[in-house]
Protein backbone atom coordinates (compact mmCIF):
# COMPACT_ATOMS: atom_id res chain seq x y z
CA UNK A 1 0.00 0.00 0.00
CA UNK A 2 0.53 3.59 -0.96
CA UNK A 3 1.24 4.50 3.37
CA UNK A 4 -1.97 6.49 3.72
CA UNK A 5 -1.88 8.61 0.73
CA UNK A 6 -3.77 6.58 -0.75
CA UNK A 7 -7.85 7.00 -1.63
CA UNK A 8 -10.32 5.81 0.98
CA UNK A 9 -10.88 2.55 -0.77
CA UNK A 10 -7.52 1.64 -0.51
CA UNK A 11 -6.50 -2.04 0.14
CA UNK A 12 -9.24 -3.49 -2.41
CA UNK A 13 -8.12 -6.92 -3.17
CA UNK A 14 -8.11 -6.63 -6.58
CA UNK A 15 -5.62 -3.75 -6.72
CA UNK A 16 -1.72 -5.03 -8.08
CA UNK A 17 -0.84 -1.87 -6.42
CA UNK A 18 -1.93 -2.24 -2.77
CA UNK A 19 1.67 -3.95 -1.93
CA UNK A 20 3.76 -1.53 -3.38
CA UNK A 21 4.95 1.01 -0.69
CA UNK A 22 6.58 3.93 -2.43
CA UNK A 23 9.99 5.60 -0.47
CA UNK A 24 9.74 9.03 1.21
CA UNK A 25 12.23 10.61 -0.77
CA UNK A 26 10.77 13.14 -3.05
CA UNK A 27 11.15 17.01 -2.01
CA UNK A 28 8.00 18.06 -0.70
CA UNK A 29 6.40 21.08 -3.18
CA UNK A 30 5.83 23.99 -0.98
CA UNK A 31 2.67 25.92 -0.97
CA UNK A 32 3.57 29.40 -2.87
CA UNK A 33 5.13 32.33 -0.79
CA UNK A 34 5.82 30.50 2.02
CA UNK A 35 9.57 29.00 3.08
CA UNK A 36 10.30 25.68 4.03
CA UNK A 37 10.82 26.40 7.90
CA UNK A 38 6.95 28.80 7.89
CA UNK A 39 5.76 25.43 6.96
CA UNK A 40 6.99 22.98 9.30
CA UNK A 41 5.52 25.17 11.94
CA UNK A 42 2.53 25.83 10.14
CA UNK A 43 2.24 21.72 9.96
CA UNK A 44 3.01 21.48 13.90
CA UNK A 45 -0.02 23.88 14.35
CA UNK A 46 -2.32 21.94 12.04
CA UNK A 47 -1.24 18.63 14.15
CA UNK A 48 -2.05 20.26 17.18
CA UNK A 49 -5.30 20.85 15.71
CA UNK A 50 -6.66 17.53 14.48
CA UNK A 51 -3.93 15.20 15.71
CA UNK A 52 -0.49 14.34 14.33
CA UNK A 53 -1.64 11.18 12.84
CA UNK A 54 -3.89 12.77 10.65
CA UNK A 55 -0.66 14.96 8.96
CA UNK A 56 1.09 13.70 5.99
CA UNK A 57 3.64 15.48 4.37
CA UNK A 58 3.78 14.52 0.51
CA UNK A 59 6.67 13.11 -0.09
CA UNK A 60 6.50 9.49 -1.32
CA UNK A 61 7.32 8.80 -5.08
CA UNK A 62 4.66 8.89 -7.22
CA UNK A 63 3.38 6.06 -8.03
CA UNK A 64 0.47 5.79 -10.14
CA UNK A 65 -1.95 3.11 -9.14
CA UNK A 66 -5.18 1.82 -10.49
CA UNK A 67 -8.42 2.70 -9.87
CA UNK A 68 -8.69 0.52 -6.80
CA UNK A 69 -5.68 2.33 -5.52
CA UNK A 70 -5.95 6.07 -6.41
CA UNK A 71 -2.65 7.83 -4.71
CA UNK A 72 -3.57 11.36 -3.13
CA UNK A 73 0.42 12.30 -4.31
CA UNK A 74 -0.84 13.50 -7.46
CA UNK A 75 -3.19 13.50 -10.52
CA UNK A 76 -2.53 9.68 -11.26
CA UNK A 77 -4.10 10.44 -14.56
CA UNK A 78 -1.71 13.10 -15.34
CA UNK A 79 -1.58 15.30 -18.51
CA UNK A 80 0.98 17.71 -17.40
CA UNK A 81 3.77 16.34 -15.87
CA UNK A 82 3.41 13.48 -13.15
CA UNK A 83 4.79 15.91 -10.87
CA UNK A 84 3.13 19.42 -11.68
CA UNK A 85 -0.32 19.19 -9.49
CA UNK A 86 1.09 17.21 -6.49
CA UNK A 87 -0.12 18.57 -2.73
CA UNK A 88 2.34 19.32 0.23
CA UNK A 89 0.85 17.61 2.13
CA UNK A 90 -2.48 15.51 2.89
CA UNK A 91 -4.98 15.91 6.59
CA UNK A 92 -8.03 14.24 7.45
CA UNK A 93 -10.01 15.68 9.77
CA UNK A 94 -12.95 13.64 12.08
CA UNK A 95 -15.97 15.67 11.67
CA UNK A 96 -17.60 19.00 10.67
CA UNK A 97 -15.58 20.91 13.93
CA UNK A 98 -12.45 19.56 12.54
CA UNK A 99 -12.91 21.06 9.21
CA UNK A 100 -13.74 24.18 10.87
CA UNK A 101 -10.31 24.02 12.67
CA UNK A 102 -8.47 23.02 8.95
CA UNK A 103 -10.28 26.07 7.64
CA UNK A 104 -9.17 28.74 10.40
CA UNK A 105 -6.02 26.92 10.43
CA UNK A 106 -5.55 27.90 6.57
CA UNK A 107 -6.69 31.30 7.51
CA UNK A 108 -4.16 31.67 9.65
CA UNK A 109 -1.12 30.33 7.45
CA UNK A 110 -2.51 31.20 4.71
CA UNK A 111 -2.09 27.96 3.24
CA UNK A 112 -4.24 27.26 0.05
CA UNK A 113 -6.39 23.51 0.84
CA UNK A 114 -8.44 21.58 -1.16
CA UNK A 115 -11.45 19.75 -0.04
CA UNK A 116 -12.11 16.18 -1.78
CA UNK A 117 -14.39 12.99 -1.04
CA UNK A 118 -12.72 10.36 -2.16
CA UNK A 119 -10.10 11.60 -4.85
CA UNK A 120 -11.00 9.64 -7.96
CA UNK A 121 -12.26 12.24 -9.85
CA UNK A 122 -10.07 11.02 -12.76
CA UNK A 123 -10.44 11.50 -15.75
CA UNK A 124 -10.92 15.80 -14.16
CA UNK A 125 -7.97 15.68 -12.31
CA UNK A 126 -8.58 13.17 -9.78
CA UNK A 127 -7.04 13.75 -6.07
CA UNK A 128 -4.78 16.96 -7.08
CA UNK A 129 -5.16 20.33 -6.26
CA UNK A 130 -4.77 23.10 -8.79
CA UNK A 131 -2.55 24.95 -7.07
CA UNK A 132 1.13 23.14 -6.46
CA UNK A 133 1.84 22.70 -2.91
CA UNK A 134 -2.06 23.19 -1.99
CA UNK A 135 -3.05 20.79 1.33
CA UNK A 136 -5.13 18.38 0.47
CA UNK A 137 -8.40 18.08 2.70
CA UNK A 138 -9.65 14.60 2.55
CA UNK A 139 -12.80 14.44 3.83
CA UNK A 140 -14.08 11.05 2.77
CA UNK A 141 -11.25 8.79 5.03
CA UNK A 142 -12.98 9.79 8.45
CA UNK A 143 -16.18 11.02 7.34
CA UNK A 144 -17.87 8.43 5.76
CA UNK A 145 -21.01 7.38 7.63
CA UNK A 146 -24.61 6.82 6.15
CA UNK A 147 -26.53 9.11 8.65
CA UNK A 148 -30.06 8.47 7.63
CA UNK A 149 -31.87 7.24 5.04
CA UNK A 150 -35.56 7.53 4.82
CA UNK A 151 -37.88 5.17 2.93
CA UNK A 152 -40.57 7.66 2.67
CA UNK A 153 -39.18 10.26 0.91
CA UNK A 154 -36.47 8.64 -0.74
CA UNK A 155 -33.54 10.21 0.74
CA UNK A 156 -30.53 9.99 2.42
CA UNK A 157 -28.06 11.86 4.21
CA UNK A 158 -24.51 10.97 4.24
CA UNK A 159 -21.01 12.07 4.84
CA UNK A 160 -18.47 12.97 2.09
CA UNK A 161 -16.67 9.51 2.01
CA UNK A 162 -19.84 7.52 1.45
CA UNK A 163 -19.22 6.17 -1.72
CA UNK A 164 -22.07 4.32 -4.23
CA UNK A 165 -20.46 0.83 -3.69
CA UNK A 166 -21.28 1.62 0.10
CA UNK A 167 -24.59 3.19 0.37
CA UNK A 168 -25.69 0.24 -1.99
CA UNK A 169 -24.16 -2.19 0.39
CA UNK A 170 -25.80 -0.16 3.35
CA UNK A 171 -29.51 -0.60 1.69
CA UNK A 172 -28.79 -4.10 1.01
CA UNK A 173 -27.52 -4.77 4.83
CA UNK A 174 -30.53 -2.54 5.51
CA UNK A 175 -33.02 -4.70 3.89
CA UNK A 176 -33.93 -1.48 2.27
CA UNK A 177 -32.32 -2.29 -1.00
CA UNK A 178 -35.78 -4.05 -2.37
CA UNK A 179 -37.20 -0.80 -2.34
CA UNK A 180 -35.00 2.19 -2.68
CA UNK A 181 -32.30 2.27 -5.52
CA UNK A 182 -29.16 4.84 -6.09
CA UNK A 183 -28.06 6.74 -9.05
CA UNK A 184 -25.30 4.81 -9.84
CA UNK A 185 -22.68 6.50 -12.86
CA UNK A 186 -20.43 4.00 -14.80
CA UNK A 187 -17.99 3.19 -11.66
CA UNK A 188 -18.74 3.26 -7.53
CA UNK A 189 -15.89 3.76 -6.60
CA UNK A 190 -16.41 7.68 -6.34
CA UNK A 191 -18.08 9.83 -3.58
CA UNK A 192 -21.66 10.30 -4.00
CA UNK A 193 -21.38 13.90 -2.87
CA UNK A 194 -17.74 14.13 -5.02
CA UNK A 195 -19.90 13.49 -7.97
CA UNK A 196 -22.76 15.44 -7.37
CA UNK A 197 -20.15 18.47 -6.62
CA UNK A 198 -17.93 18.09 -9.81
CA UNK A 199 -21.71 17.56 -11.56
CA UNK A 200 -21.49 14.13 -12.37
CA UNK A 201 -24.43 11.64 -14.09
CA UNK A 202 -25.87 8.94 -13.19
CA UNK A 203 -28.35 6.86 -15.14
CA UNK A 204 -32.25 6.45 -13.23
CA UNK A 205 -34.83 8.93 -12.99
CA UNK A 206 -34.76 7.10 -9.51
CA UNK A 207 -37.26 5.14 -10.27
CA UNK A 208 -38.77 -0.67 -11.91
CA UNK A 209 -37.21 -1.46 -15.04
CA UNK A 210 -36.31 -2.85 -18.24
CA UNK A 211 -33.80 -2.34 -20.22
CA UNK A 212 -33.19 -2.53 -23.90
CA UNK A 213 -30.61 -1.53 -26.28
CA UNK A 214 -30.60 -0.76 -30.02
CA UNK A 215 -28.81 -0.86 -32.90
CA UNK A 216 -28.23 1.78 -35.96
CA UNK A 217 -26.05 0.40 -38.46
CA UNK A 218 -24.17 4.23 -40.32
CA UNK A 219 -22.41 6.39 -38.71
CA UNK A 220 -24.63 8.84 -40.82
CA UNK A 221 -27.62 7.44 -39.02
CA UNK A 222 -27.13 9.95 -35.84
CA UNK A 223 -28.84 12.83 -37.16
CA UNK A 224 -31.93 10.56 -37.70
CA UNK A 225 -31.69 8.76 -34.40
CA UNK A 226 -31.07 12.09 -32.47
CA UNK A 227 -34.07 13.39 -33.92
CA UNK A 228 -36.08 10.48 -33.40
CA UNK A 229 -35.17 10.27 -30.09
CA UNK A 230 -35.71 14.20 -28.86
CA UNK A 231 -40.06 13.63 -28.88
CA UNK A 232 -39.24 10.73 -26.96
CA UNK A 233 -37.37 12.70 -24.12
CA UNK A 234 -39.09 15.26 -24.43
CA UNK A 235 -42.46 13.64 -23.15
CA UNK A 236 -40.92 11.65 -21.39
CA UNK A 237 -41.80 8.20 -22.99
CA UNK A 238 -38.32 7.51 -21.61
CA UNK A 239 -37.38 8.75 -18.05
CA UNK A 240 -33.64 7.66 -17.37
CA UNK A 241 -30.90 8.92 -18.95
CA UNK A 242 -30.01 7.14 -21.98
CA UNK A 243 -26.61 7.10 -24.05
CA UNK A 244 -25.87 7.12 -27.67
CA UNK A 245 -22.63 5.46 -28.17
CA UNK A 246 -20.55 5.24 -31.03
CA UNK A 247 -20.21 1.20 -32.19
CA UNK A 248 -16.11 1.57 -31.48
CA UNK A 249 -16.73 3.22 -27.81
CA UNK A 250 -18.41 0.27 -27.04
CA UNK A 251 -15.80 -2.08 -28.90
CA UNK A 252 -12.80 -0.57 -26.28
CA UNK A 253 -14.93 -2.69 -23.62
CA UNK A 254 -14.08 -5.54 -25.37
CA UNK A 255 -11.10 -5.60 -27.53
CA UNK A 256 -7.23 -4.07 -27.52
CA UNK A 257 -6.85 -1.37 -29.62
CA UNK A 258 -4.89 -3.80 -31.97
CA UNK A 259 -7.47 -6.46 -32.95
CA UNK A 260 -8.45 -3.36 -35.22
CA UNK A 261 -7.62 -3.04 -38.46
CA UNK A 262 -5.77 0.05 -37.95
CA UNK A 263 -4.69 2.88 -40.65
CA UNK A 264 -1.84 5.89 -40.38
CA UNK A 265 -0.67 7.27 -37.35
CA UNK A 266 -2.79 4.01 -35.40
CA UNK A 267 -5.50 5.09 -35.77
CA UNK A 268 -8.78 2.22 -36.37
CA UNK A 269 -9.26 2.45 -39.86
CA UNK A 270 -13.03 2.53 -39.15
CA UNK A 271 -14.48 0.41 -42.37
CA UNK A 272 -12.32 -2.29 -42.18
CA UNK A 273 -13.22 -2.34 -38.70
CA UNK A 274 -17.45 -2.36 -39.07
CA UNK A 275 -17.60 -6.08 -39.27
CA UNK A 276 -15.74 -6.28 -35.30
CA UNK A 277 -17.69 -4.04 -34.12
CA UNK A 278 -20.82 -5.40 -35.95
CA UNK A 279 -20.22 -9.00 -34.75
CA UNK A 280 -20.41 -7.09 -31.15
CA UNK A 281 -23.78 -6.50 -32.32
CA UNK A 282 -23.48 -2.86 -31.67
CA UNK A 283 -23.51 -1.41 -34.81
CA UNK A 284 -22.05 1.59 -35.84
CA UNK A 285 -24.34 3.76 -32.94
CA UNK A 286 -25.48 2.19 -30.11
CA UNK A 287 -28.33 3.34 -27.98
CA UNK A 288 -28.65 1.87 -24.25
CA UNK A 289 -31.90 2.59 -22.45
CA UNK A 290 -34.18 1.71 -19.35
CA UNK A 291 -37.92 1.57 -19.10
CA UNK A 292 -39.56 1.92 -16.07
CA UNK A 293 -42.53 0.39 -14.25
CA UNK A 294 -45.11 -2.21 -14.65
CA UNK A 295 -45.20 -4.19 -17.76
CA UNK A 296 -49.04 -3.10 -19.12
CA UNK A 297 -46.89 0.75 -18.76
CA UNK A 298 -43.51 -0.16 -20.16
CA UNK A 299 -44.43 -2.75 -23.19
CA UNK A 300 -46.69 -0.05 -24.95
CA UNK A 301 -43.95 1.85 -24.61
CA UNK A 302 -41.40 -0.08 -25.81
CA UNK A 303 -43.70 -0.82 -29.07
CA UNK A 304 -43.90 2.92 -29.45
CA UNK A 305 -40.18 3.40 -29.12
CA UNK A 306 -39.40 0.80 -31.55
CA UNK A 307 -41.81 2.85 -33.79
CA UNK A 308 -40.02 5.95 -33.46
CA UNK A 309 -36.39 4.26 -34.11
CA UNK A 310 -36.98 2.23 -36.70
CA UNK A 311 -37.15 5.85 -38.97
CA UNK A 312 -33.38 4.78 -39.15
CA UNK A 313 -32.67 1.88 -41.87
CA UNK A 314 -32.17 -0.67 -40.23
CA UNK A 315 -31.98 -0.17 -36.70
CA UNK A 316 -32.22 -3.33 -34.20
CA UNK A 317 -33.70 -3.89 -30.87
CA UNK A 318 -32.32 -5.97 -28.27
CA UNK A 319 -33.37 -7.39 -24.70
CA UNK A 320 -31.30 -8.89 -21.98
CA UNK A 321 -32.81 -12.46 -23.86
CA UNK A 322 -31.58 -11.63 -26.88
CA UNK A 323 -28.01 -11.11 -26.34
CA UNK A 324 -24.84 -13.02 -24.87
CA UNK A 325 -23.71 -13.20 -21.20
CA UNK A 326 -20.97 -11.23 -21.60
CA UNK A 327 -22.98 -8.49 -23.49
CA UNK A 328 -22.86 -4.98 -21.85
CA UNK A 329 -26.58 -4.69 -21.94
CA UNK A 330 -26.36 -7.06 -18.53
CA UNK A 331 -23.94 -4.61 -16.57
CA UNK A 332 -26.49 -1.39 -18.11
CA UNK A 333 -29.44 -3.75 -16.62
CA UNK A 334 -28.06 -3.45 -13.19
CA UNK A 335 -26.78 -0.10 -12.94
CA UNK A 336 -30.16 1.37 -14.44
CA UNK A 337 -31.27 -0.65 -11.34
CA UNK A 338 -28.79 0.74 -8.90
CA UNK A 339 -26.68 -1.95 -8.48
CA UNK A 340 -22.83 -0.84 -9.19
CA UNK A 341 -20.58 -2.55 -11.50
CA UNK A 342 -17.46 -2.27 -12.37
CA UNK A 343 -17.71 -2.97 -15.54
CA UNK A 344 -16.24 0.23 -17.37
CA UNK A 345 -12.91 -0.71 -15.76
CA UNK A 346 -12.89 -3.23 -18.99
CA UNK A 347 -11.82 -0.20 -21.40
CA UNK A 348 -8.68 0.26 -19.33
CA UNK A 349 -7.42 -2.50 -21.65
CA UNK A 350 -7.87 -1.01 -24.77
CA UNK A 351 -4.60 0.86 -24.90
CA UNK A 352 -1.20 0.05 -22.79
CA UNK A 353 -1.02 2.36 -19.65
CA UNK A 354 -4.51 3.60 -20.49
CA UNK A 355 -5.46 6.99 -19.11
CA UNK A 356 -8.97 8.75 -19.59
CA UNK A 357 -8.63 12.76 -20.21
CA UNK A 358 -12.73 13.96 -20.93
CA UNK A 359 -14.09 16.48 -23.47
CA UNK A 360 -17.38 17.08 -22.13
CA UNK A 361 -19.21 19.28 -24.33
CA UNK A 362 -23.08 19.95 -24.14
CA UNK A 363 -25.40 19.36 -27.47
CA UNK A 364 -29.23 20.40 -27.90
CA UNK A 365 -31.27 16.97 -28.58
CA UNK A 366 -30.93 18.08 -32.17
CA UNK A 367 -29.73 15.77 -34.76
CA UNK A 368 -27.32 18.78 -36.93
CA UNK A 369 -26.30 19.83 -34.09
CA UNK A 370 -24.93 15.94 -32.62
CA UNK A 371 -23.38 15.46 -36.47
CA UNK A 372 -21.93 19.23 -36.39
CA UNK A 373 -20.13 18.41 -32.76
CA UNK A 374 -19.47 14.81 -33.83
CA UNK A 375 -17.43 15.63 -37.09
CA UNK A 376 -16.19 18.49 -35.42
CA UNK A 377 -14.62 16.28 -32.66
CA UNK A 378 -13.89 13.10 -35.14
CA UNK A 379 -11.94 16.14 -37.96
CA UNK A 380 -9.88 17.67 -34.86
CA UNK A 381 -8.88 14.15 -32.84
CA UNK A 382 -7.90 12.25 -35.69
CA UNK A 383 -5.58 16.08 -37.01
CA UNK A 384 -3.71 15.22 -33.14
CA UNK A 385 -3.82 11.03 -33.90
CA UNK A 386 -6.74 9.92 -31.32
CA UNK A 387 -9.78 8.08 -32.90
CA UNK A 388 -13.16 9.46 -31.75
CA UNK A 389 -14.79 7.74 -29.08
CA UNK A 390 -17.61 10.07 -28.27
CA UNK A 391 -21.05 8.90 -26.23
CA UNK A 392 -24.58 11.05 -25.84
CA UNK A 393 -25.65 10.97 -22.45
CA UNK A 394 -29.59 12.11 -23.11
CA UNK A 395 -31.24 14.56 -20.78
CA UNK A 396 -34.79 15.71 -21.36
CA UNK A 397 -33.45 19.18 -22.58
CA UNK A 398 -29.64 18.86 -23.73
CA UNK A 399 -27.07 15.97 -24.54
CA UNK A 400 -23.79 15.81 -22.31
CA UNK A 401 -21.88 14.59 -25.49
CA UNK A 402 -18.66 12.98 -23.34
CA UNK A 403 -15.69 12.29 -25.25
CA UNK A 404 -12.87 9.74 -23.99
CA UNK A 405 -9.48 10.70 -25.14
CA UNK A 406 -7.78 7.27 -24.25
CA UNK A 407 -4.13 8.37 -24.13
CA UNK A 408 -0.85 6.02 -22.50
CA UNK A 409 0.42 8.00 -19.82
CA UNK A 410 4.11 6.81 -20.32
CA UNK A 411 4.10 8.33 -23.48
CA UNK A 412 4.86 12.45 -23.01
CA UNK A 413 3.95 13.26 -26.39
CA UNK A 414 0.77 11.53 -26.34
CA UNK A 415 -0.18 13.35 -23.61
CA UNK A 416 0.56 16.75 -24.93
CA UNK A 417 -1.19 15.94 -28.16
CA UNK A 418 -3.95 15.06 -25.68
CA UNK A 419 -3.93 18.25 -24.14
CA UNK A 420 -2.95 20.37 -27.29
CA UNK A 421 -6.08 18.53 -28.94
CA UNK A 422 -8.77 19.18 -26.09
CA UNK A 423 -7.63 22.92 -26.07
CA UNK A 424 -8.06 23.36 -30.36
CA UNK A 425 -11.41 21.91 -29.26
CA UNK A 426 -12.67 23.92 -26.71
CA UNK A 427 -11.93 26.91 -28.86
CA UNK A 428 -13.71 25.40 -31.73
CA UNK A 429 -16.55 24.61 -29.52
CA UNK A 430 -16.91 28.18 -28.55
CA UNK A 431 -17.10 29.73 -31.77
CA UNK A 432 -19.88 27.67 -32.81
CA UNK A 433 -21.35 28.74 -29.06
CA UNK A 434 -20.98 25.93 -27.28
CA UNK A 435 -19.76 24.96 -23.90
CA UNK A 436 -18.54 22.29 -21.31
CA UNK A 437 -20.13 20.86 -18.28
CA UNK A 438 -17.25 19.85 -16.58
CA UNK A 439 -13.42 19.72 -17.62
CA UNK A 440 -9.89 18.69 -16.49
CA UNK A 441 -7.90 20.72 -13.63
CA UNK A 442 -5.41 22.11 -16.32
CA UNK A 443 -8.25 23.24 -18.75
CA UNK A 444 -10.74 25.03 -16.17
CA UNK A 445 -9.37 28.58 -17.23
CA UNK A 446 -9.74 27.95 -20.76
CA UNK A 447 -13.27 26.87 -19.99
CA UNK A 448 -14.24 29.75 -18.09
CA UNK A 449 -12.61 32.20 -20.36
CA UNK A 450 -15.42 30.58 -22.89
CA UNK A 451 -18.29 31.96 -20.91
CA UNK A 452 -17.57 35.59 -21.27
CA UNK A 453 -20.27 37.39 -22.67
CA UNK A 454 -20.97 40.69 -21.51
CA UNK A 455 -17.42 41.81 -20.86
CA UNK A 456 -17.14 38.67 -18.85
CA UNK A 457 -19.83 39.41 -16.41
CA UNK A 458 -20.10 35.96 -14.69
CA UNK A 459 -16.21 35.88 -13.79
CA UNK A 460 -16.20 39.28 -12.88
CA UNK A 461 -19.29 38.20 -10.62
CA UNK A 462 -17.72 35.08 -9.23
CA UNK A 463 -14.63 36.96 -8.63
CA UNK A 464 -16.71 39.23 -6.75
CA UNK A 465 -18.18 36.33 -4.51
CA UNK A 466 -15.09 34.83 -4.16
CA UNK A 467 -13.12 37.69 -2.53
CA UNK A 468 -16.02 38.70 -0.50
CA UNK A 469 -16.09 35.11 1.37
CA UNK A 470 -13.15 33.80 1.04
CA UNK A 471 -10.90 36.97 1.56
CA UNK A 472 -7.47 35.13 1.74
CA UNK A 473 -7.86 33.18 -0.87
CA UNK A 474 -7.53 29.61 1.03
CA UNK A 475 -10.02 27.76 -0.52
CA UNK A 476 -9.08 25.61 -3.92
CA UNK A 477 -7.68 28.47 -5.37
CA UNK A 478 -8.11 28.33 -9.51
CA UNK A 479 -11.10 25.75 -9.19
CA UNK A 480 -13.32 26.25 -12.14
CA UNK A 481 -11.03 28.95 -13.75
CA UNK A 482 -11.85 31.30 -10.35
CA UNK A 483 -8.89 33.05 -9.13
CA UNK A 484 -8.56 35.01 -5.97
CA UNK A 485 -6.98 38.60 -5.48
CA UNK A 486 -4.01 37.27 -4.35
CA UNK A 487 -3.17 35.28 -7.22
CA UNK A 488 -4.47 36.86 -9.87
CA UNK A 489 -2.65 38.43 -12.02
CA UNK A 490 0.44 36.66 -11.56
CA UNK A 491 0.67 34.42 -13.95
CA UNK A 492 -1.27 30.64 -12.38
CA UNK A 493 -3.78 30.84 -15.33
CA UNK A 494 -2.92 28.41 -17.87
CA UNK A 495 -4.00 29.12 -21.33
CA UNK A 496 -1.96 26.50 -23.39
CA UNK A 497 1.47 27.35 -23.97
CA UNK A 498 2.57 26.94 -20.36
CA UNK A 499 4.50 24.07 -19.36
CA UNK A 500 4.41 23.95 -15.50
CA UNK A 501 1.48 25.73 -14.12
CA UNK A 502 3.36 27.20 -11.48
CA UNK A 503 4.54 30.46 -12.42
CA UNK A 504 7.49 30.68 -10.09
CA UNK A 505 8.46 27.35 -11.08
CA UNK A 506 8.34 28.31 -14.82
CA UNK A 507 10.32 31.30 -14.22
CA UNK A 508 13.14 29.00 -12.36
CA UNK A 509 12.98 26.54 -15.45
CA UNK A 510 13.42 29.31 -17.72
CA UNK A 511 16.64 30.57 -15.93
C1 LIG B 1 -13.83 5.04 -16.81
C2 LIG B 1 -14.49 6.20 -16.09
C3 LIG B 1 -15.88 6.31 -16.09
C4 LIG B 1 -16.51 7.39 -15.45
N1 LIG B 1 -17.88 7.45 -15.48
C5 LIG B 1 -18.52 8.51 -14.94
C6 LIG B 1 -19.96 8.62 -14.98
O1 LIG B 1 -20.67 7.73 -15.48
N2 LIG B 1 -20.52 9.72 -14.45
C7 LIG B 1 -19.77 10.69 -13.86
O2 LIG B 1 -20.33 11.66 -13.40
N3 LIG B 1 -18.43 10.61 -13.79
C8 LIG B 1 -17.78 9.56 -14.31
N4 LIG B 1 -16.40 9.49 -14.23
C9 LIG B 1 -15.64 10.58 -13.59
C10 LIG B 1 -15.30 10.37 -12.07
O3 LIG B 1 -14.56 9.19 -11.87
C11 LIG B 1 -16.54 10.32 -11.16
O4 LIG B 1 -17.32 11.46 -11.37
C12 LIG B 1 -16.19 10.19 -9.66
O5 LIG B 1 -17.34 9.79 -8.95
C13 LIG B 1 -15.71 11.49 -9.03
O6 LIG B 1 -14.84 11.18 -7.98
P1 LIG B 1 -15.12 11.40 -6.40
O7 LIG B 1 -16.53 11.16 -6.09
O8 LIG B 1 -14.10 10.56 -5.75
O9 LIG B 1 -14.86 12.94 -6.29
P2 LIG B 1 -13.62 13.71 -5.66
O10 LIG B 1 -12.40 13.46 -6.47
O11 LIG B 1 -13.56 13.45 -4.21
O12 LIG B 1 -14.15 15.18 -5.87
C14 LIG B 1 -14.27 15.80 -7.12
C15 LIG B 1 -14.06 17.29 -6.91
O13 LIG B 1 -15.22 17.83 -6.25
C16 LIG B 1 -14.83 18.72 -5.20
N5 LIG B 1 -15.24 18.14 -3.90
C17 LIG B 1 -15.38 16.82 -3.60
N6 LIG B 1 -15.84 16.66 -2.36
C18 LIG B 1 -15.97 17.89 -1.83
C19 LIG B 1 -16.42 18.36 -0.58
N7 LIG B 1 -16.86 17.51 0.36
N8 LIG B 1 -16.45 19.71 -0.38
C20 LIG B 1 -16.04 20.56 -1.35
N9 LIG B 1 -15.61 20.16 -2.57
C21 LIG B 1 -15.58 18.85 -2.82
C22 LIG B 1 -13.34 18.88 -5.30
O14 LIG B 1 -13.05 19.99 -6.10
C23 LIG B 1 -12.87 17.63 -6.00
O15 LIG B 1 -11.70 17.87 -6.72
C24 LIG B 1 -15.74 8.41 -14.83
C25 LIG B 1 -14.34 8.29 -14.82
C26 LIG B 1 -13.72 7.21 -15.43
C27 LIG B 1 -12.23 7.15 -15.41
Amino acid sequence: MFDSLVSTADAHPESPFRLIKPQNNRPVVLPPNTTEPAFQAALEDLRGEIGAEWVKVNDIDLVDGDYHAVPLSHDSYHILEQDDLVPSAVCWPENTEGVSRVVKWANKHSVPIWPISIGRNLGYGGSAPRVRGSVIVDLGRRMNRVLDVSEKNATCLIEPGVQYLSLYEHLQKTGLGDRLWIDVPDLPGGSVMGNALDRGVGYTPHGGIRPFMATFPKEEDLATAVDALRPLMLQKVIGNVPCLRLGLQDATMYHKKTEFPLRERGLVDRKKSQKIIDNLGTGAWVFYAALYGPDEITQPKFDLIKKSLSVVPGAKFYERKDVSPESYLHDYAKFTAGIPTWRELDRMEYIPNASHLFFAPISAIDGEDAVRQAKMCRERMEEYGFDYLGTFFIGHREMHHVISFMYDKTDLDMKRRALACIRALIDDAAMIGVGEYRTHLALQDQVAGTYNWNDNAVMRLNEKLKDAMDPNGILQPGRSGIWPKVYRGQGWELRGEEKVSDPKKREMDVL
